[in-house]
């Protein structure tokens, strides 16, 4: 078992990357995604991530704050959770609407590096069960993509 992170990343990285160099690297579907952390380097982070839904007052999926009493209990807003055209609504349709969030949620998964700088991590105080496969080997495998000249570019670029 190892400790459950809630993981805030900047918004750069939900984004496709602008360098044709990295142009195959899958952005991070949410800024706010819950996880472990797989390997660790000076400036780097490997995270293994799945989406959640639970009380918030940021949306999970774009960062924005959230009022709407219905994103508040999911940590969706009305966008993203497009719940904005039903206010208030039905409890029987609130909660068929949340089963249907959460499986979405658990199923939005992303593992890889990340620019350690870039990326807040917040013990939940849970623990998890590692997946079976074998993430050092992946690891290996997959060279890090934390180019700390291409993070500078991006953050430049998008105004951070
Ligand atoms: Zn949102």
């Amino acid at each position: 078992m190892v400790d459950e992170y809630k993981v805030t990343v900047s918004q750069f990285l939900t984004r496709p990357s602008v360098d044709p160099k990295y142009a195959d690297k899958e952005p991070v579907p949410f800024r706010i995604m819950f996880g472990y952390v797989v390997e660790e380097t000076q400036n780097g982070i490997y995270l293994k991530l799945e989406g959640k839904a639970a009380p918030s007052d940021i949306c999970f999926v774009c960062g924005r704050t959230l009022k709407h009493p219905v994103s508040l209990l999911y940590g969706i807003g009305p966008d993203c959770g497009k719940h904005m055209h039903n206010s208030p609504m039905p409890k029987n349709e609130i909660e068929a609407w949340f089963e249907e969030l959460k499986t979405k949620m658990k199923n939005t998964t992303w593992e890889g590096w990340l620019p350690k700088a870039y990326v807040k991590l917040e013990p939940t105080g849970k623990k998890v069960t590692p997946s079976k496969t074998n993430p050092t080997k992946q690891v290996v495998s997959k060279p890090p993509i934390v180019d700390q000249n291409l993070v500078k570019e991006l953050v430049l670029e998008l105004g951070f």
